[in-house]
């Protein structure tokens, strides 16, 4: 398994985030390679294999990686010793519906699973606070990518001293959508100038994911030069990353997470 290293905008020694590369991809085989997604089809043995081998290569055991059962909304889960404290079937519960994962604990990997959506890792080293964000356009009208970061500092984050990157997700280009989108950002008071365009060819809008994410990262206080946006797009290189757009829903998904190590 490959994972890719994701940089934050600062010398944070001790904390990863890491991205899925899916591996060798079969051809008509819209979940290979690598998939640690357990609600979008894919068969429960290989899911377990590909959590067991990002694990490995991780130097964690299973029960320290955790991820929520995404729905697209806002909501925002704090991973704590009530957590671990809790049994299997209570912290289903407390993982479902969640769409961001918040930790202060060491030696916990956080991860969220998307395939275009837009994966925001954050990391305050100077307070020992990470998070992870799944943020749709849903999530990102709803300004998910905000309640993370109150979430943090409810914990004794600051934003000041907060850094955000985001994985590869869908482009500006290859995010077509309907007028009822940019309608919806333009209602949530997005700066439109800045994310939303439309096709000379077609007239259809196309909403830029990346730079409203960083337009609710800026109004959460987090300083520009702490945001990096993704480097690549999970539709135009999906032979690298899940597409929803490109293999449809029942595909595998990427999962992006991280991890402040023990004496960090
Ligand atoms: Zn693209």
């Amino acid at each position: 398994m490959t994972l890719q290293q994701l940089k934050l905008t600062c010398d944070a020694p001790g904390i990863g985030v890491v991205q899925t590369l899916r591996g060798e991809v079969e051809p008509r085989n819209p979940y290979s390679q690598w998939n640690l997604c357990d609600y979008t089809g894919d068969d429960a043995l290989r899911v377990l294999n590909a959590r067991l081998t990002f694990c490995q290569q991780m130097g964690i055991d299973l029960d320290q990686l955790v991820m929520p059962r995404q729905s697209h909304t806002t909501h925002v889960a704090v991973i704590d010793q009530d957590f671990f404290d809790a049994d299997i079937a209570q912290q289903e519960q407390l993982l479902n519906d969640i769409d961001a994962l918040v930790t202060a604990l060491p030696g916990i990997c956080i991860g969220v699973n998307t395939a275009d959506c837009v994966p925001i890792a954050l990391a305050d080293p100077t307070h020992g606070i990470i998070a992870i964000a799944h943020a749709g356009w849903r999530g990102t009208v709803g300004r998910i990518a905000q309640r993370t970061v109150e979430t943090m500092c409810r914990l004794g984050a600051t934003p000041a001293d907060i850094h955000a990157t985001m994985g590869a997700s869908i482009c500006a280009d290859c995010f077509e959508v309907g007028d009822e989108v940019p309608q919806a950002f333009e209602q949530a008071g997005f700066d439109m100038t800045e994310i939303v365009r439309r096709n000379a060819t077609t007239g259809k809008a196309h909403i830029d994911l990346w730079r409203a994410n960083r337009q609710v990262l800026l109004a959460a206080g987090i300083p520009a030069d702490h945001i990096t946006l993704p480097t690549a797009c999970s539709r135009c290189h999906s032979d690298r990353y899940f597409s929803a757009r490109r293999l449809g829903i029942h595909s595998g998904r990427t999962f992006t997470a991280i991890m402040r190590t023990p004496n960090s």
